[in-house]
């Protein structure tokens, strides 16, 4: 009797088992694209989350195409040469980790991980039919920095329109978990072990004459002033309650 239990029990496990191997056989190949082992590597670029004329008006078509198939495309390919020639190991390693000792790597490096890092960011800082304002945690933390989310957008804007040549702007959470603005020239990011400034980035603006030149020539403020309208404050949120 016990032994027939057993031996029940055991047929009955076994059949689960094959079950369940069946199963995840079944499954695996259509779940491993999205999860595990072909999760898209950080060091290449990613696939624009909008299409080229999602933000109209505000972002031309061709302004959008060009940006990210040319220029950013181009920071990924030599991002990726820069890694091969330079031992980092892109399957163990996050472009972040190259950012945060970035004096110990070329410039070539400096200029590519940077470049690539600022547009994977920027691609997701927007978002059709975004806009409006911050909220919750984000829209407190703005207002106690900065007295306002009017004033904040003021001082985000000046810090844009007062970056000499090609850069960024930023809106960074410091070491002290302030939130601070500031702007970084060329490709450098505020994740830099040798930028001046420094924090999580939670929020960047690129004010390369490459975003706007085409719809914009060169009234860099009108495209600031254009693009608040194109923020997407829902990812700008995320990232500042993840940082
Ligand atoms: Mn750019």
């Amino acid at each position: 009797m016990q032994n027939k239990q057993n031996r029940r029990a055991f047929i009955a496990n076994t059949g689960k088992a094959a079950l369940a191997t069946g199963i995840s056989l079944t499954i695996l190949p259509s779940m491993a694209s999205s999860f595990v082992g072909f999760a898209p590597n950080p060091f290449s670029q990613q696939a624009l989350p909008y299409a080229y004329n999602a933000l109209e008006p505000i972002i031309d078509t061709l302004t959008m195409e060009i940006h990210f198939s040319k220029h950013a495309a181009t920071y990924a390919k030599n991002l990726a040469d820069a890694c091969t020639a330079e031992k980092v190991d892109i399957n163990n390693s996050k472009p972040e980790d190259v950012l945060r000792n970035i004096s110990k790597y070329s410039p070539k490096m400096r200029n590519n991980c940077g470049g690539h890092y600022n547009h994977e960011l920027f691609w997701q800082c927007m978002g059709p039919a975004a806009g409006a304002k911050p909220e919750g945690k984000l829209a407190a933390a703005i207002d106690q920095s900065f007295g306002s989310f009017d004033a904040f957008k003021t001082q985000f804007t000046d810090a844009g329109k007062n970056r000499f040549g090609s850069g960024w702007a930023w809106l960074v959470l410091n070491a002290d978990k302030k939130l601070v603005i500031g702007s970084t020239p060329n490709q450098d990011n505020p994740l830099m072990d040798l930028s001046d400034l420094k924090g999580s980035p939670i929020l960047g603006l690129d004010v390369w004459e490459h975003a706007y030149y085409l719809k914009y020539q060169n009234k860099r403020p009108d495209y600031i002033n254009a693009w608040w309208n194109v923020v997407n404050w829902r990812f700008v949120e995320k990232r500042f309650e993840g940082a």
